[in-house]
């Protein structure tokens, strides 16, 4: 039986991975380490095996945060990528580089002690979509060098 797979990766494509979807697990950290390691008020955590996660293209490089986890990351682009309790079976994957984020569901807030108190009226903002055809306008012959959102076989794409 195939359970369902959730693939993602950096920013750059250097890196890319699978996981089976999870069914629980998923939570967002604002723990001042996450903060700190995302550059965010929190980091979005999927959960993972360790040993089915699949490391499709390249690995992160990995900066062992306290003697208790490791979080990895891409060499290359830096994108925030995992998070792990060393020796534990279970492995995250940040929810930001899935190559869809809305494919997995949070169901709690960790590490509320640090949790920022402005995100409470994160509601009340002021909304903006991206203006695709202002920023082409902006910036002439604009292109994005982001991996596309599903695996490639080469990447960057050779230019024809
Ligand atoms: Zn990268
Ligand atoms: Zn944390």
């Amino acid at each position: 039986m195939s359970e369902r797979q959730l693939t993602g990766g950096c920013q750059c494509g250097a890196v890319r991975y699978a996981i089976p979807a999870p069914t629980k697990g998923v939570h967002l950290c604002h723990c001042r380490m996450c903060q700190k390691a995302v550059g965010n008020y929190f980091a979005a955590l999927a959960p993972s095996p360790r040993d089915q996660i699949t490391w499709t293209r390249g690995a992160p490089q990995v900066f062992r945060s306290s003697t208790a986890a490791a979080r990895g990351f891409c060499a290359a682009c830096g994108t925030p990528l995992t998070f792990e309790y060393v020796g534990r079976s279970s492995m995250h994957v940040t929810v930001g580089s899935l190559d869809d984020p809305s494919a997995v569901v949070p169901d709690m807030n960790f590490g509320v002690e640090s949790r920022v108190a402005t995100l409470a009226k994160m509601a009340e903002w002021r909304d903006e979509k991206t203006d695709a055809a202002r920023i082409n306008e902006l910036f002439p012959g604009y292109r994005g060098f982001q991996h596309p959102d599903h695996d490639t076989e080469q990447w960057p794409e050779a230019t024809p």
